[in-house]
């Protein structure tokens, strides 16, 4: 016999493993996502930009602004060797890189890098789109009908 609401119950998965392969399903998006950065920013270098290296040299425990716990990647730049985390890119030049032409300003090159990085999340990250409203909008219309069978069935 089904519950009242129709619904079966998928069983949740309760084994030890469940949190950390969540965290690095997610740790591969953000990986992935970085991948894709870089894709798009060979396009889009500015002379004097670092060239990093795609897999991340250590991973540092840290704090977000929240103080929730989260992990800073830092990569080393194939050019000059000076290891950093993917947000410092667009704040120092690259002393190994001898790209002739002129070097936007920082603003443009802060512009530039997280353009790119908005790019490749799209590319990456599926958002919740309408689906989740239509499901919504039937679970009410479902217990909707539910209880106007419930009132029938009283009378
Ligand atoms: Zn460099």
């Amino acid at each position: 016999m089904k519950n009242h609401h129709g619904i079966v119950k998928s069983p949740l998965p309760r084994d030890d493993m469940s949190a950390p392969q969540r965290l690095i399903s997610s740790h591969a998006t953000v990986q992935k996502r970085w991948q894709e950065q870089l894709k798009m920013f060979k396009n889009h270098r500015w002379p004097g930009a670092h060239d990093l290296n795609p897999n991340p040299v250590s991973i540092f425990a840290s704090k977000d602004s929240r103080g929730m716990s989260t992990h800073v990647n830092k990569y080393e730049c194939k050019k000059c060797h000076r290891i950093f985390s993917a947000s410092a890119v667009p704040g120092t030049i690259c002393r190994g890189d001898f790209t002739k032409g002129k070097i936007p300003s920082r603003a443009k090159r802060a512009e530039i890098w997280s353009k790119c990085r908005k790019q490749a999340a799209l590319k990456v990250v599926k958002y919740p789109t309408k689906k989740v409203k239509k499901q919504t909008k039937q679970t009410s219309k479902a217990s909707k009908t539910l209880r106007e069978i419930t009132k029938a069935g009283i009378t």
